[in-house]
This record gives C-alpha cells, structure tokens and sequence, in this order.
C-alpha cells in the first residue's frame, strides 16, 4: 500500500505545498512546531533515508536547501533547522523548521494549531520567496 506521503504527491490527500520537481517534494507539516515547518520527501517511496542512492540523497538535500532559504525569507529566524526522524512515516522525509533558539526544534514540544486559512497563508508566503 502506498504511504500517505505517496498519496499527497499523487494528490489523492490534499496538502499545503511548497515546491515541487521531478525528483522531490515539499509541503507544510500538518502539526508543526513553528510557522513554516515543512517536510521534504523523494516522489520514490523508501522509508529509511539512508536507503537512498548517494545521488538521490545528495540532490534532496540541495532541494531542501532552496526550500529552507525561501523559508528563512519568509519567516525570519536564527537560522532553518534539520531533522530527520521518520518514525511515524514511512516514507523519508526531511523536516525543516525556522528556528529561533535549540528548543524550537524539540518535537516533544506542543505543536501550533493553524486554521486552513493560516496553512494557506504560510504555504503562500514559501512559494513566493522561492
Ligand atoms: P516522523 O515520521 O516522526 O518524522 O513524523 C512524521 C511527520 O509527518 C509528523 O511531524 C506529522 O505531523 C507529519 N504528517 C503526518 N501526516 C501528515 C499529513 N497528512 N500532512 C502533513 N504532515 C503530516
């Protein structure tokens, strides 16, 4: 069965996207820990990111870099963090989130309730500083 994260990329589950190539994904994280959290995944389905080629791996990361400065643009901060936990999906993924001090980064931290409108609004904002 496909992962939900295949199914966003198919469009079968909507999703608050950011960017897209023929590679690579990227779109909001439904529960995040700061505005702009974003998740960064291959349209190839592998769970464990360290099961992807050399190559594949090296070229998300430059895409991730491209989407984590639109997000420094939009929402300023220290600097974008990444993680990579993917316990819960599995489907590799890469989180960024715009952080302002360690503890920003604490998943164990509550998450930020955004309506629909907000979601839209932060996707929007990426998008542009791209
Ligand atoms: P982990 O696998 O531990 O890196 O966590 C998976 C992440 O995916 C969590 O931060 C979830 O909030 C996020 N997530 C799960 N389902 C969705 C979804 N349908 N849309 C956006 N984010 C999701």
């Amino acid at each position: 069965m496909a992962s939900i994260f295949s199914r966003i990329i198919a469009g079968e589950i909507p999703c608050y996207k950011v960017a897209e190539d023929d590679r690579f994904f990227a779109f909001l994280d439904i529960n995040p820990l700061a505005k702009g959290h974003t998740l960064v995944v291959p349209k190839q389905e592998v769970d464990y990111i360290f099961d992807l080629s050399d190559d594949d791996l090296a070229a998300m990361h430059v895409f991730a870099k491209h989407v984590a400065l639109a997000i420094g643009k939009a929402f300023p901060c220290r600097k974008v963090g990444e993680a990579v936990l993917g316990l819960e999906v599995p489907h590799a993924h890469i989180h960024l989130v715009p952080m302002q001090s360690e503890r920003d980064m604490l998943f164990s931290n509550p998450k930020l309730q955004l309506t629909d409108e907000e979601f839209r609004a932060v996707a929007a904002a990426i998008r542009e500083a791209l």
